[in-house]
């Protein structure tokens, strides 16, 4: 039997035991697509006790917690810190098989030292290691202590990125902290509240107005550092139409009345593609996510708002919209680079290849699958968006692994997937399917871990 979680945890093979320490642990982090607060970086937060770093917005654990039949009140409700932490130590302790397994114990071993197990009956002890440790720890000091070299934070056009102003001016930290443009509030035209998210981008009288600030929007955050833009939709929307035709669907929201769905769409598909032209001039990276079902639980919604742990895998078809709608840009010369991130892991491989249709001498990799993201992102998840992506297209050239994450101590995640990487990599090669060829092996480990994310972002 092997230890539980020790040095070689997830690494079966002496290949791959080489690889991911030899080649993978030095390697820096580069963390493209994160939710933590420029704020909290630049004022360095600290925090009290585990509960508030654990249990303040992570709707991972949420979710857990009532599949193992905990009270609201102990999840996001008004029991103590302490009394929550005692129900999410009773319910990871026998949640076997989840991720949150092994995030939540790989944090213990690297950020507070533990390397036993967290139960119920071991929470005291935890709590009170943890909480004597989060006194001397701070946002920016887990962020070096994880090797970070730059994070990008997800961000509103409306912002004035004041914050990453502030952290970039700081010369004490080292750590670039660079904005990424995510105008999803200004593509929502069916929504309520969209007229009033309007009037924080000013005054905006016409379509073609809205598309010349939210370009300027951009030039801005380009001039802040920022190399990569957003966009999270439920499914990517392809429906063109004539320029008068979009102009009079934004003139109809202007007069408060709601587009229908086919409007919404082709407006959408109108701002996109406006979008994704001026990415590709300024060399802006676009990030797609999709296949989402939001707020599945209205009363939750009611109660808590969005990303509260209710949310699933949809099953729109999205495919062909997404072809035709790179296929739109790449036309005329004008896709940028591109990743691509799909909820549902059926989409793996028909996203693997239809990037290959649109790869170009531009990048190594010019369109990306991104990794296992969200409801996938655990080894099963990890393995078969590595190996899909292995096999219709070319694994050597991927940017790697990103925490999407909303806390400051996500970053073993990157540990994680680097160990999955080289136990595949290492069972190729014990099983003389890819030669033992260690320059070779060397360049995909630190390609994968973070050389391509550098060489991709331009950071
Ligand atoms: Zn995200």
């Amino acid at each position: 039997m092997k230890a539980f979680m020790d040095r070689d945890f997830l690494l079966s093979t002496e290949t791959a035991r080489h690889l991911y320490h030899d080649f993978a642990v030095p390697m820096p982090i580069i963390d493209f697509h994160c939710h933590l607060s420029p704020q909290e970086i630049f004022e360095d937060r600290q925090f009290e006790n585990i509960t508030q770093v654990w249990l303040g917005g992570d709707h991972y654990k949420w979710r857990l917690m009532r599949s193992a039949g905990v009270d609201e009140k102990y999840v996001t409700g008004d029991a103590s810190d302490r009394e929550k932490f005692q129900k999410w130590a009773e319910t990871l302790g026998l949640a076997a098989g989840n991720p949150l397994y092994h995030w939540s114990h790989l944090e213990l071993r690297n950020y507070f030292g533990y390397e036993g197990a967290l139960n119920g009956d071991t929470a005291e002890t935890v709590w009170q290691l943890c909480n004597k440790k989060l006194k001397t720890l701070s946002a920016r000091q887990l962020i070096v202590n994880s090797k970070v070299k730059a994070l990008c934070t997800t961000d509103d056009p409306a912002d004035s990125l004041e914050w990453h102003k502030k952290i970039a001016e700081d010369k004490s930290f080292g750590v670039k902290v660079l904005p990424s443009y995510r105008p999803d509030k200004a593509m929502g035209i069916e929504k309520a509240d969209y007229l009033d998210y309007l009037k924080r981008l000013g005054e905006i009288g016409s379509f073609v107005q809205l598309a010349e600030v939210l370009k300027a929007r951009l030039a801005f955050f380009v001039e802040n550092g920022c190399r990569v833009s957003d966009h999270g939709m439920e499914s990517v929307p392809y429906a063109p139409a004539a320029a008068e035709q979009i102009e009079a669907i934004f003139q109809k929201r202007l007069a408060g009345e709601l587009p229908t769905d086919r409007e919404a769409k082709q407006f959408k598909t109108a701002l996109l593609l406006e979008l994704g032209r001026e990415y590709h001039r300024l060399g802006v990276v676009m990030q797609l996510h999709f296949g989402v079902i939001r707020d599945n639980s209205h009363r939750v919604f009611r109660a808590l708002g969005p990303d509260a742990g209710i949310d699933s895998i949809g099953d729109q078809p999205s495919i062909k919209d997404l072809a035709a709608f790179l296929g739109a840009l790449d036309d005329t010369g004008e896709l940028p680079k591109t990743i691509l991130y799909s909820l549902n892991p059926n989409d793996n491989a028909a996203l693997v290849t239809v990037m290959g249709a649109f790869q170009t001498g531009e990048a190594v990799g010019k369109v990306q699958h991104g990794s296992a993201w969200w409801f996938n992102d655990h080894k099963q998840g990890m393995l078969e968006q590595l190996t899909t992506l292995a096999a219709d297209g070319y694994l050597a050239g991927f940017v790697g692994m990103l925490t999407d994450s909303r806390s400051f101590l996500s970053y073993a995640r990157h540990e994680y997937f680097r160990r999955i990487l080289c136990e595949l990599l290492g069972s190729w090669v014990e099983n003389g399917e890819y030669p033992n060829d260690d320059k070779a092996l060397r360049t995909i480990v630190e390609g994968i871990s973070v050389k391509n994310a550098e060489t991709y972002f331009n950071l």
